[in-house]
C-alpha cells in the first residue's frame, strides 16, 4: 500500500515525517517485571508506522488505516477519551502526556498504519504509543531522551488508557537494536544489548489465537501472591523489597513459611530471574543447548508453578519441541493464550511452520498464525522531504 498517497487523499496535504516503532516478544523472563526483576525482549519486524505533517491550528487529526476510521481533537481543551474510536486513545494519551509535562506540541495530521497483530501479546499498543511519541517529537523538533519517550509512552497507557502495564514494552520498542536482545533490569532500568546469533538462529512466534478473559483477575491474584511471598520471606531474611532480592538458597531455607501456592509463585519468579541471567551467558557463548534448556525450563515453570499456561500454549510448545532444529520453546507474555516462541536453527523454521500449521488445528480446531522474526531495530523518525 502506498501510504504517502493515502495520506494525501485523506488529509489533502503531504506528509513531512515518518515515525515507526516495532512490536516485541519476550525471549525469557516472564512475570518478573513487576517483581523488580529481569526480562529479555527483542523488537520484531511487525511495526506501527505513522506519517505526519504539522498543522497551523491546534487540531490533531488521526486516521487509522487498519480501523478505516478517523478521530480528531483540539489541543486547546483537556484531551478526553474517544468512546466511539477507542483505538485513538493511545495517540490521545501520548498528546495528553506531552501536555502534562508542559510541552505544548502544535497541531498535526497523522496516518497510522501497522501490522502488529492486535491483542496477541506482541504489544501493538506500546508500538502505537512509541510511534506517536516519536512523531510528535519529530514534528516539533523536541529534544527528548529515549528514557523520556519510554516513560511518556508508558504513562499514556497507564494513566490515560488505564492499562497498568510495566515498562518493558515501551522500552524495547524504543531501544531495540537489529540483531540484539535487550537484557533489562526492571528495577534500575540498566540495560545491555546482547548480540543474538542471527546468522545461525531465528525466532519463530506462534500465535494460539486464543485469549482468555480471566487474565485480569488471575494477573492480580499472582501479583498479590508475590507480594505475600515478599512479606513472609522478609520476616526471615533481611533486606527483601521484592522477589528480585531473594537468593535461591535463602528461598530454599525458608520456603516452609509460605502457603503452597505462594511458594510455587515465588519459586517461579526467583528461578526465572536466575534463568534470564543464565540466558545472557548462553547467548554470549552461543551455547544453544543451554539456551534451549533455559527456555524449556521457563515454560515448565510457568505451566506448573506459576500456572499461567493453557492447553493451546502447551500444545504449541510440544509441537515445536518435536521438530528437528528447534533449540527450545516456551509460552511468552502474560499467559492463558497469546503466543509461544521457539528459537530455531536457521533453515528449519519452515519445518516448524509446517508442523504447527498441520498439527495445531487437528488438536484444537483453531488455525494458528506464525511470524518469523530476528531481533529488529527499535523506533525511529525519518524526514520525508
Ligand atoms: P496488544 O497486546 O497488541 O498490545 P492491546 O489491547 O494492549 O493489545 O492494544 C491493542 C490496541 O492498540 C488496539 O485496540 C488499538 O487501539 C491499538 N492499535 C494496535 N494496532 C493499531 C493500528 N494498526 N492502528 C491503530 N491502532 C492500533
Ligand atoms: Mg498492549
Amino acid at each position: 500500500m502506498n501510504l504517502e498517497k493515502t495520506f494525501i487523499e485523506i488529509f489533502k496535504n503531504a506528509p513531512e515525517i515518518k515515525a515507526r516503532a516495532p512490536g516485541r516478544v519476550n525471549l525469557i523472563g516472564e512475570h518478573t517485571d513487576y517483581n523488580d526483576g529481569f526480562v529479555m525482549p527483542i523488537a520484531i519486524h511487525h511495526e506501527i508506522v505513522i506519517l505526519a505533517c504539522p498543522r497551523r491550528d491546534r487540531l490533531v487529526r488521526l486516521h487509522s488505516v487498519g480501523f478505516g476510521q478517523s478521530s480528531s481533537f483540539s489541543l486547546d481543551k483537556p484531551i478526553e477519551k474517544d468512546p466511539v474510536h477507542p483505538w485513538s486513545n493511545y495517540e490521545r494519551g501520548v498528546f495528553s502526556e506531552y501536555l502534562k509535562r508542559g510541552i505544548v506540541p502544535g497541531g498535526a495530521d497523522m496516518l497510522i498504519y501497522g501490522n502488529v497483530p492486535v491483542g496477541a501479546g506482541l504489544s501493538s499498543s506500546a508500538a502505537v504509543e512509541m510511534a506517536t511519541s516519536q512523531a510528535v517529537k519529530g514534528l516539533n523538533g523536541l529534544d527528548l531522551s529515549g528514557i523520556d519517550m519510554i516513560k511518556l509512552s508508558q504513562d499514556a497507557e497507564n494513566k490515560f488508557v488505564g492499562m497498568n502495564c510495566g515498562i518493558m514494552d515501551q522500552f524495547i520498542s524504543c531501544m531495540g537494536e537489529k540483531g540484539k536482545a535487550l537484557f533489562l533490569d526492571c528495577r534500575s532500568l540498566e540495560y545491555e544489548l546482547i548480540p543474538f546469533p542471527s546468522d545461525t538462529y531465528t525466532v519463530v512466534i506462534m500465535n494460539t489465537r486464543v485469549k482468555r478473559e480471566l487474565t485480569g483477575t488471575e494477573y492480580n491474584e499472582r501479583r498479590g501472591q508475590c507480594e505475600e511471598g515478599v512479606r513472609l520471606l522478609g520476616r526471615k531474611v533481611r533486606g527483601i523489597q521484592a522477589l528480585r532480592d531473594v537468593e535461591i538458597n535463602d528461598f530454599n531455607m525458608n520456603k516452609a513459611v509460605l502457603p503452597e501456592k505462594v511458594r510455587m509463585r515465588c519459586e517461579h519468579v526467583i528461578k526465572e530471574n536466575a534463568r534470564v541471567k543464565a540466558f545472557v551467558g548462553a547467548l554470549k557463548d552461543r551455547d544453544s543447548e543451554r539456551m534451549g534448556l533455559l527456555l524449556t525450563d521457563s515454560h515448565k515453570s510457568l505451566r506448573d508453578l506459576y500456572e499461567v499456561s493453557c492447553r493451546e500454549l502447551d500444545i504449541l510448545v510440544d509441537i515445536a519441541m518435536a521438530v528437528k532444529g528447534v533449540v527450545g520453546a516456551r509460552m511468552t507474555g502474560a499467559g492463558f493464550g497469546g503466543c509461544a516462541i521457539a528459537v530455531v536453527e536457521k533453515g528449519r523454521e519452515k519445518d516448524l511452520e509446517e508442523a504447527v500449521l498441520k498439527i495445531y488445528p487437528e488438536q484444537t480446531g483453531i488455525i494458528p498464525e506464525i511470524y518469523i522474526s530476528e531481533p529488529a531495530q527499535g523506533a525511529g523518525i525519518e524526514k520525508l522531504k
